[in-house]
């Protein structure tokens, strides 16, 4: 039987995940440490016969052994994630994902099961912002702000994680692939991690002004937590895409501006869109970029695209918060 091990599986999207495999009849062991994750996202997955979960840093080599030598596939999702806390804990957000990385890559070249790197669209930096008319293709070249801009810690770690998961294909023979999802979004994210989305419903929902940070002409593509795991799941299982590096995304951009307009239109809310400068949005060491599409094209050839539109997005996560 199939055993899947998830870090970070008390997360948003690893929830999601967890609940996908566990629909395919496949056993889900979910290891979070809870700094971001929140048993609340597992809940209804305890009563599950074949779901298991423990609370425990992916650092403790000692603890996560096991686990490895028992799993057949692992999800590596346990990570820092969101602009505030990327902005405002640089230290934390660099070494916690070394150290994870560096522990679970030692236990999977050593027990060798399948391992899928979740990697963030954020390791393309700022490129389109130099050409905003081609869209990010995987070999894409990066292009970061300075070491004294915070956010780019975050990109610069992912980065360094994806080299070294690739590295165990080319070196070892291990099965490993990794990947970069595009503004995910979809029921169960939280809206203090800043995140535009979670946090547009929650205040259109409680009639509050809606925080547009510059101008609101920067656009995003935003893709459905669910198509994500499922490209995830494909992805590991694919016997093409050991050693390889793939875009998950929707390629359909969208203003923040207009996403603040559909979120109103959606809620019949009587909020007021009020316009934030960037750096007072911010701690200082943050800087916004304007857009960010992917070029899809590496995973539809496989035979995987995203299906939800961010209109049906929108009217799912609606329907979660008023269940
Ligand atoms: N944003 C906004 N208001 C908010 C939160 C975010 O206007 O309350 C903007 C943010 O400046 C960025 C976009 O929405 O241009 C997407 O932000 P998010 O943090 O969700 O994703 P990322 O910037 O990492 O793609």
């Amino acid at each position: 039987m199939k055993h899947a091990l998830i870090t970070g599986g008390a997360g948003f999207i690893g929830s999601h995940l967890a609940e996908h495999l566990l629909a395919q009849n496949i056993q889900v062991t979910v290891v979070d440490n809870l700094a971001t994750g929140l048993a609340h996202n597992i809940a209804h997955l305890h009563q599950h016969k074949d779901f298991k979960f423990i609370q425990l840093d992916v650092a403790d080599r000692a603890a996560m052994a096991p686990l490895v030598a028992n799993c057949t596939e692992l999800y590596h999702l346990a990570s820092y994630v969101g602009v505030k806390l990327v902005s405002t804990e640089p230290t934390h957000t660099i070494l916690s994902n070394f150290r994870a990385i560096d522990v679970m890559l030692d236990l999977v070249s050593h027990y060798r099961p399948k391992f899928l790197l979740a990697s963030t669209s954020e390791v393309y930096g700022k490129a389109m912002d130099l050409d905003a008319t081609t869209p990010l293709k995987e070999d894409a070249d990066r292009v970061y702000g300075a070491t004294s801009v915070n956010r780019w810690c975050y990109a610069g770690v992912k980065a360094m994680e994806e080299f070294l998961t690739l590295a165990q294909y080319q070196e070892r023979g291990v099965h490993t692939v990794a990947v970069r999802p595009f503004n995910v979004i979809g029921e169960r994210q939280r809206a203090d991690f800043g995140m535009v989305v979670p946090r547009f419903i929650q205040q259109a929902l409680k009639n509050e002004p809606i925080t547009l940070y510059g101008d609101g002409n920067q656009t995003r593509c935003f893709t459905y937590v669910g198509d994500v795991v499922k490209a995830m799941d494909f992805l590991l299982n694919h016997p093409n895409s050991g050693g390889e590096l793939y875009n998950i995304g929707n390629n359909q951009p969208i203003t923040i501006k207009a996403l603040a307009d559909l979120i109103i239109r959606k809620t019949n809310s009587k909020s007021e869109v009020v316009h934030i400068p960037i750096q007072e949005a911010y701690a200082s060491g943050f800087e916004d970029i304007n857009t960010r599409i992917p070029d899809v094209e590496k995973l539809k050839t496989l035979g995987f695209s995203p299906s939800v539109s961010l209109n049906e997005i929108i009217d799912r996560i609606l329907a979660h918060e008023s269940a």
